[in-house]
């Protein structure tokens, strides 16, 4: 029922599922859980689920407003040495706390807690609500969960939550390190249009300008507020955390991660892919993406300028018009720089072979044409990797 109540028609001829979730984001939002939870259809018992550091940075807290709403409470609180990581294991701590068949899940935490949470609330059938502690990627408001299978990351079909809360005197006192990845998942929205327009002229595909428009806004909200505040700002994170949102909305409403991920996202998830196998951790996902940005806008000013020199006045054309929208590497650095931002591959345990590979490889990590598959049609791919690099050796 709930697949056919919520299509709705769109001008560029796709059905879009229609988003659900209620968004609360703000200063001292976290008070008002209580209250939210009693509008919510969401019965009486509930399972939050969080680790050590998100039960002291909001955990507590939304107990409390739980237990204020009337709702019976238990809590899975994950213990790690390291990062929290959405395996068998973790999965399989989940389901122990199942038995009691809670009515709903509330997860607190960023990327993995809601991966997590919402995987498992798909698997079971029960409604969740996510709380975040971080503005660390866009995940929060999408359809699927990347999970570790066997050691290596697969995307699983899961579930949109009931309510998203971010309270920004919380997200505001998360690690620096994870706001400035909520920024750089929002910087790859530049690649993801330009690849999505690209692909959409080059193979036909799908292509929605409604649904790009909201892309369009979440990474504009950002990037006006990158020039006035510092990280740390309540309204910086707000921005971020809302921006990061309605970028997750997209994803929804277009059924895959089309708008919200080109090369740069590809790049990423190599890079992740190669560190799964050699049992490493290198920085967080937006962190990667704000660097495979980089390296895009640097593949794209190569392509766009042996495309003008070619003959094809049509690709010519469209380059032209991808270009206008992207900005250039230098003007990507100042951008980086007057944030106090940082995407150094040596900063991520990056080095320059796995960019290599990553150039030459990433491709094929999804089945997504991107700029990488025109400039390997082209037969430019090579060649343009190693120049590229020159800027990382
Ligand atoms: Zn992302
Ligand atoms: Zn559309």
């Amino acid at each position: 029922m709930e697949g056919i109540a919520a299509k709705q028609a769109c001008p560029c001829g796709v059905m879009h599922r229609e988003v659900r979730s209620t968004v609360q984001v703000g200063p001292g939002i976290l008070d008002d859980v209580a209250s939210l939870v009693q509008r919510l259809p969401v019965g009486s018992s509930c399972l939050l689920v969080c680790d050590q550091n998100t039960y002291e940075a909001a955990g507590k807290r939304v107990v409390l407003q739980l237990e204020q709403a009337g709702k019976r409470v238990q809590m899975l609180q994950y213990v790690r040495k390291g990062p929290l990581t959405a395996d068998a294991y973790a999965l399989g701590e989940l389901a122990f706390e199942l038995s009691a068949k809670p009515d709903f899940l509330v997860g607190v935490g960023s990327g993995t807690m809601s991966d997590l949470v919402r995987y498992t609330a798909y698997i079971v059938g029960v409604p969740f609500i996510l709380i975040a502690t971080a503005p660390s990627m866009d995940g929060y408001a999408s359809t699927v969960a990347p999970l570790v299978q066997k050691g290596s990351k697969r995307t699983f079909l899961a579930k949109e939550p009931l309510a998203i809360v971010g309270d920004t005197d919380v997200l505001a006192n998360a690690p620096p390190h994870m706001i400035v990845a909520g920024v750089g998942d929002l910087l790859g929205k530049f690649i993801a249009k330009a690849d999505w327009k690209l692909g959409h002229r080059i193979t036909g595909e799908p292509y929605c300008p409604v649904i790009q428009e909201q892309v369009d806004q979440a990474l504009g909200l950002c990037l006006g507020e990158m020039k006035r505040s510092c990280l740390a700002d309540r309204r910086f994170v707000q921005v971020v955390m809302e921006g990061l949102i309605l970028s997750g909305q997209a994803i929804t409403m277009f059924g895959n991660s089309r708008p919200a991920s080109g090369a740069d996202h590809h790049l990423a998830h190599f890079w992740e892919m190669k560190a799964l196998e050699q049992g490493r951790t290198i920085g967080l996902h937006g962190q990667k993406v704000g660097l495979g940005t980089r390296i895009m806008l640097q593949l794209y000013a190569e392509v766009a300028q042996r495309v003008q020199n070619s003959d094809r006045a049509d690709l010519r054309d469209l380059f032209a018009s991808l270009m206008s929208d992207l900005p250039s590497v230098s003007e990507y650095d100042a951008l980086l720089k007057t944030a106090s931002i940082d995407f150094a591959p040596s900063t991520l345990g990056i080095t320059a072979d796995w960019i290599e590979e990553g150039l030459l490889k990433a491709m094929y990590v999804r089945d997504r044409y991107t700029i990488l598959r025109f400039a390997s049609s082209q037969g430019w791919l090579e060649e343009l990797a190693s120049t590229v690099l020159r800027d990382y050796k």
